[in-house]
């Protein structure tokens, strides 16, 4: 039996990483649980987190005002994380939306073009005028507009998660490296049949939040099976990419959008542009089918379509190789992350909507408070960020 705490925090990924460090800044007795990255993802049986990468878009634009102000928050804090955990999170090399101005599309378009004047956010507007001159590397259709802000750019996710959760450490939070796997009451049960006593529970497991019996209900998610593809390009290539920014486009004739990030080392020494994004893709219903796709690279086929809208978007890239991953994204009923205070002993924290890396430090504030018991209604969000259970 482990020492009983204020707080569990129950999944070491983005958001419970870092509401476990504002509960333990703030001078509550916390356990931050979750198993490590696994070693290896094809003998893992799970659970998985979806932030095991080496980058994530962010940005302040964004097709919402609240979603704009999650990160914006966020943005405003990496320095100080970096400097107090040491660990460097964000690559500063401009962020950029661009879409169709009329036809398919275009309300995603007018939505980020809106929300920047809404909130005020620094940015350059193009259009096809000025486009070709200011990102060479780029062909876009013919109609295009797009607004590039020099505030975004990528995040490492697995460093923001090591930050937070190193500096939960700091502040005496205690880290438990195991899986949870029944949860009675505030008693936490681990596989090696030791139990945790809590007087509040959070519950931040991504797409498990949906797949698993820890809650007392389901909360309503769509989780997605998503494949990832990477273009590895050399050292001369990326260089000469130094000024590309993260973006987020819609493509000529598709009428949602795709991701893609500049040249990131990865873990092995090389180099990669990564591109994704798709309109449906199958649904994650259970435990096992999570486990399956993570152990897995992906979907060829969708990877190929991914791969050619790269190559029609930069024509000029010299692609040394490819190669398909696989992650999960949960997308909530409303749109927003789930931070909910179901019970006097139980809070909800999922629900990145394909977006809650860049912002999991507002988030994670933001769970720390319901957690609390204190209300968020005060903080300028336009949602009250409340769970829609089955
Ligand atoms: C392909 C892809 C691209 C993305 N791109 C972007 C992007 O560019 N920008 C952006 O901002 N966001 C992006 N996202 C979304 C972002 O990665 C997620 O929103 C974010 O990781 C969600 O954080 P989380 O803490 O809710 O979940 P996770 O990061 O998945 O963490 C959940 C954690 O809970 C743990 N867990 C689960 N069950 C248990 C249990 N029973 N006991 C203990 N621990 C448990 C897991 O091991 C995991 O570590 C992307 C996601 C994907 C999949």
């Amino acid at each position: 039996m482990n020492k009983p705490v204020d707080f569990a925090v129950i999944g070491r990924g983005m958001m419970g990483s870092a509401c476990a460090r504002y509960l333990a800044e703030s001078g509550a007795s916390v356990a931050l649980i979750g198993p490590n990255e696994p070693a290896d993802r094809i003998t893992h049986s799970g659970p998985f987190g979806s932030h095991h990468d080496q980058g994530r878009i962010t940005r302040r634009l964004a097709h919402d005002v609240d979603w704009a102000r999650l990160s914006s928050r966020s943005i405003d804090r990496y320095a100080d994380l970096e400097t107090r955990s040491g660990l460097e999170i964000f690559t500063a090399s401009g962020g950029m939306m661009a879409g169709p101005r009329a036809g398919p599309g275009s309300d995603f378009t007018e939505s980020f073009l809106k929300v920047a004047d809404a909130l005020d956010i620094p940015h350059e507007h193009h259009n096809d005028a000025t486009l070709p001159r200011r990102f060479p590397e780029f062909t876009f259709p013919p109609g295009t507009e797009a607004a590039w802000e020099a505030s975004g750019g990528t995040i490492n996710p697995r460093a923001l998660r090591d930050a937070e959760s190193l500096l939960a450490s700091k502040a005496s939070a205690e880290i438990i490296p195991q899986a949870v796997t029944a949860l009675n009451q505030n008693k936490l049960h681990f596989a090696d049949g030791t139990t945790l006593a809590a007087g509040h529970v959070v519950m931040a497991t991504g797409a498990y939040a949906h797949t698993d019996d820890l809650l007392p209900a389901r909360p309503e998610m769509r989780v997605y099976a998503r494949t990832i593809a990477f273009a590895q390009v050399d050292e001369t290539e990326a260089a000469r990419l130094a000024k590309m920014p993260s973006l987020i486009f819609i493509p000529e004739g598709l009428a949602y959008d795709l991701y893609l990030l500049p040249p990131i080392r990865y873990p092995d020494g090389k180099l990669y542009l990564k591109i994704g994004g798709e309109d449906e893709s199958p649904l994650l219903t259970n435990r096992s089918d999570i486990t399956t796709w993570f152990q897995g690279d992906g979907n060829a086929q969708v990877s190929e379509t991914l791969l050619t809208h790269l190559r029609t978007l930069m024509p000029d890239l010299a692609i040394q190789g490819t190669h398909t991953g696989s992650c999960a994204v949960s997308f909530t009923t409303t749109g927003y992350p789930y931070i909910d205070r179901l019970s006097d002993g139980l809070t909800l924290l999922t629900g990145g909507n394909g977006a809650g890396a860049k912002c999991c430090d507002e988030l994670g504030r933001l769970g720390a408070m319901v957690a609390r018991g204190e209300s968020i209604q005060a903080e300028g969000y336009e949602t009250d960020f409340r769970a829609v259970l089955a």
